[in-house]
């Protein structure tokens, strides 16, 4: 039984698409990736026909671009098109950059070997976030708490993680500084904790 050799390797190399379009035509510019595996192979849409980068396991006769119908394996079981930051479950989002209120948080490169990182998780808090101070009562000082988001991403690379964060309300004090008596602090102040009161960054 003949069997189609479909282009496989390494996700980075542009002669992986060059090799696609010569075996199955069209003049694709890109690939939708479907796996953040690195070695990777690349079968067509059963539907439209564009490149679809999968995991060299795929079976290529299920293969569908998003467009089509078809849903990422990364994105897991995403399926919503359109995603309200904040409110839509990111995990969805059938693209997770979506979900993303701090659009800032998709992309980024590795802090060690300048690779690509790959957004992989988003989460929101609804009590933690920016803070904005919007007025005063006679019990005090109001403020505005915007929705906190934290996105973490790791490089396709080297798999370093990072994680990027607006769910601080207060100045962390470093681990290695001197700490308030403890007493009835709250419980985050035995972890990391708050600088005391008046410190600033610069102050440190
Ligand atoms: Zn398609
Ligand atoms: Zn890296």
């Amino acid at each position: 039984m003949p069997t189609v050799a479909y282009p496989r390797g390494d996700r980075r190399d542009p002669a992986l698409l060059e090799t696609f379009k010569q075996a199955f035509g069209g003049d694709w510019t890109d690939v939708q990736w479907q796996t953040d595996k690195q070695t990777a192979k690349l079968v067509p849409c059963t539907g439209c026909g564009r490149p679809l980068g999968v995991n060299q396991f795929y079976a290529p006769a299920i293969a569908k671009c998003t467009g089509c119908g078809g849903q990422t394996e990364t994105a897991g079981k995403g399926e919503a098109a359109i995603v309200q930051p904040g409110r839509t479950d990111p995990a969805k989002a059938a693209n997770l950059a979506d979900a993303l209120l701090n659009k800032q948080f998709a992309t980024a490169a590795c802090p060690l070997c300048a690779e690509d990182m790959e957004l992989k998780s988003v989460t929101h808090n609804q009590n933690y976030g920016p803070t904005r101070l919007v007025g005063y009562t006679k019990d005090g000082p109001r403020y505005d708490v915007s929705t906190g988001e934290t996105a973490m991403l790791q490089c396709n690379g080297c798999k370093c993680v990072v994680s990027m964060s607006t769910t601080a309300p207060f100045v962390y004090r470093r681990q290695n500084e001197a700490r308030d008596s403890a007493g009835d602090a709250p419980v985050w102040t035995s972890l990391l904790g708050a600088r005391e009161k008046g410190e600033t960054a610069d102050a440190a």
